[in-house]
């Protein structure tokens, strides 16, 4: 008698997939599934992050795709209500879209418009003042691939990619060869610049310690120094660091055939902000009379760089943008979400891909269990937790197709490894947008009470 065959695994490799899970978006993957536990089992290429990323993402077939206070519900049922909610608010907020796909996130915009409410995404909370910069002082700009082929001095300035975002060094800008750094890390003079000894010095020729909240002094000293001004040798104790080490990588940055100033939120988000962001985009450009020098953000989750450049396309602005005019107005401090919340302004929230319940002030939070929200998310978080009325979507770049930015601005599609039963964002968006303009024609045309949103809507009151 022979013996049962062995069960062997249902499986298919993907070969070029992307992974999400930071602003690196390395599309390089190679992908072991199992089809039949739906998982992926094998992620080639990735990193320790992304293996954790694609290992997370399971299907979990029990869940219901949608909930309404709690309760299981159809879809369709959940669309209604979500519609319903932001037709009736009065200043309505969308907020997220970091973590999903630009298809989704201008659809986003598009209800956010026809609802005239305001739109914010996750770079209020990170690189919001790099946005303001950018605004004000202007980009000299690349891509990781010039980076990669050209670079030979690399300043890595507040921020540790050596854990936030692992194959930065590898893939782009440390170790990478490239056509004129065939060398790699050889041809290349790596600075770090952090109040912090992190991992990231271990890979750098140069490590500058400034005190901390002093970024900005440091910043203006070198634009001094390489401008060929003297300066008073107290700025050494000042920053805390010391001037012949000024004088030395403002050397470096005139003398290098190809400089690269890549920061983080270590010069962003803390004393100076946007000043800091200005000064160290004002250095690149003043650095341009000498050599070719550009700068870079280093972005964190996904998609954030997707969802900059979608709201921007559709609005003219990044972030924070309000319609209740009925035109898009920017005022970062006014329409960014913690402050919306924390004022007790918004009266609905839809929340795509985010989690603000879990991370945001307690004011704020304390605001969202106030008000109806609705969430879009491929797990329960603590937003999802509260909301009124909750979607569960597939995962964008493993469960979907569609297009993310890098943090280089470059679109990038993805290939999706295997199917949800879940819906895609973009299409509980598109089903809500429907929604919400049959809604809107419906009670204009019923006739809006005087002074009421559709009325102002319809044009009917000024
Ligand atoms: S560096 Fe970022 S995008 Fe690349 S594999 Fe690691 S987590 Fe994923």
């Amino acid at each position: 008698m022979s013996e049962a065959p062995e069960k062997t695994a249902n499986t298919r490799t993907v070969e070029n997939a992307t992974c999400t899970f930071c602003g690196c978006v390395c599309d390089d993957m190679i992908l072991t599934v199992d089809l039949d536990e739906k998982r992926i089992t094998k992620a080639k290429n990735a990193c320790v992050l992304g293996r954790a990323w694609f290992a997370e993402h399971t299907i979990d077939e029990n869940a219901s795709p949608a909930l309404i206070d709690g309760k299981p519900a159809t879809v369709d049922d959940a669309v209604e209500e979500a519609a319903r909610i932001l037709v009736d608010a009065r200043f309505p907020i969308t907020y997220g879209l970091s973590d999903t796909t630009c298809e989704a996130q201008r659809v986003a915009v598009a209800i956010t418009d026809m609802i005239h409410g305001n739109i914010d995404t996750t770079t209020s909370v990170c690189h919001g003042p790099s946005g303001l910069a950018f605004q004000g002082v202007g980009e000299s700009t690349m891509t990781l691939g010039e980076v990669k082929n050209r670079a030979d001095l690399v300043i890595y300035w507040g921020g540790n990619p050596a854990e936030s975002h692992p194959r930065h060094f590898g893939r782009y800008a440390v170790t990478a060869k490239g056509l004129f750094t065939p060398g790699g890390k050889k041809d290349r003079t790596i600075v770090l610049v952090d109040v912090r000894k992190t991992p990231s010095a271990g890979a750098a020729n140069i490590f500058l310690r400034p005190k901390p909240g002093k970024d900005f002094e440091l910043l203006w000293a070198l634009r001094a120094l390489v401008k060929g001004r003297r300066l008073d040798p107290a700025v050494a104790e000042d920053t805390g660091v010391p001037l012949e080490a000024m004088q030395d990588l403002a050397e470096r940055m005139k003398n290098c055939r190809y400089g690269v100033l890549f920061f983080g939120m270590g010069l962003t988000m803390t004393r100076g902000r946007h000043f800091n962001s200005g000064a160290l985009l004002a250095l690149a450009t003043d650095l341009n009379e000498f050599t070719h020098f550009v700068a870079k953000p280093v972005r964190g989750h996904g998609n954030v760089t997707g969802a900059d450049n979608v709201v921007s396309w559709q609005t003219g602005y990044p972030f924070g943008v309000n319609f209740s005019r009925g035109f898009p107005r920017f005022n970062p401090g006014e329409f960014t979400t913690v402050d919306t919340l924390s004022r007790g302004d918004a009266d609905a929230a839809l929340i795509i891909a985010s989690d603000p319940g879990a991370n945001f002030p307690k004011k704020a939070i304390e605001h969202l269990h106030n008000i109806p929200v609705i969430t879009l998310d491929t797990k329960q978080t603590a937003t999802t937790s509260l909301a009124k009325v909750a979607f569960r979507t597939a995962t964008y770049g493993i469960n979907t197709g569609g297009t993310v930015y890098r943090m280089d601005d470059v679109p990038i599609s993805m290939r999706p490894a295997f199917e949800s039963p879940f819906p895609t964002d973009e299409e509980i968006l598109k089903a809500i947008r429907t929604r919400v303009h049959e809604l809107l024609l419906a009670r204009g045309a019923g006739g809006a009470a005087p002074g009421s949103k559709v009325a102002a809507r319809r044009g009917e009151f000024t």
